[in-house]
């Protein structure tokens, strides 16, 4: 279980670097590390023993401390099956994304931010991205859209200092942009 960064804290809000590859071990350990948290989240019974660990899908490192441009998703597609998306990300970069938005309808939310943010955070609906990825140990380019294309940007955003509520609009929280997907 890690130390999450909150949003009080100005390291939060600044650029990460990339990171050299391959892959130093040090990185690679981060990495499993930020894994492990999450899906240490998402157990019911680890959560009893540790009343302050909030559930989470993803991670990036500046969250952990590290201002490196690390980032893991991980949760189910089918709990049933155990199916479940999982990215350990190194040097993650959009390389593409569709005019189309998309947004959270409950909103987004992120281990590093305590306070309620309401409103619509809207993203690109499809994307592409480039990283490095630790699980197949080669460079990938992902094909991403709804859900999975959120939570890519949400942790990206992180790399550059970016929080959700950042995207929701002040004056009108909830204004609902034409053609855009409600998930
Ligand atoms: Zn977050």
């Amino acid at each position: 279980m890690l130390k999450i960064v909150k949003d009080t804290v100005s390291s939060l809000r600044a650029p990460s670097k990339e990171v050299e590859l391959p892959l130093s071990q040090k990185d690679e350990d981060l990495l499993l590390q930020m894994w492990e948290h999450l899906k240490e989240s998402q157990d019911p019974s680890f959560r009893e023993k540790h009343p302050s660990l909030r559930e989470g899908i993803g991670l990036a490192a500046p969250q952990v401390g590290v201002n490196k441009r690390l980032i893991v998703i991980h949760y189910p597609v089918d709990e049933e099956k155990k199916e479940y998306i999982t990215y350990l990300l190194a040097n993650p970069k959009i390389v593409s994304q569709s005019v189309k938005e998309c947004y959270l309808e409950a909103g987004e939310g992120c281990l590093s931010v305590d306070k309620e943010h309401p409103g619509y955070a809207y993203r690109s609906y499809r994307i592409r991205v480039e990283a490095y990825d630790a699980l197949k140990k080669e460079n990938v380019l992902i094909k991403a859209m709804g859900f999975d294309a959120i939570a890519l940007q949400h942790e990206i955003d992180h790399l550059s200092g970016i929080l959700f509520y950042d995207r929701i609009d002040k004056k009108n929280p909830f204004y609902k942009k034409d053609g855009a997907i409600a998930l």
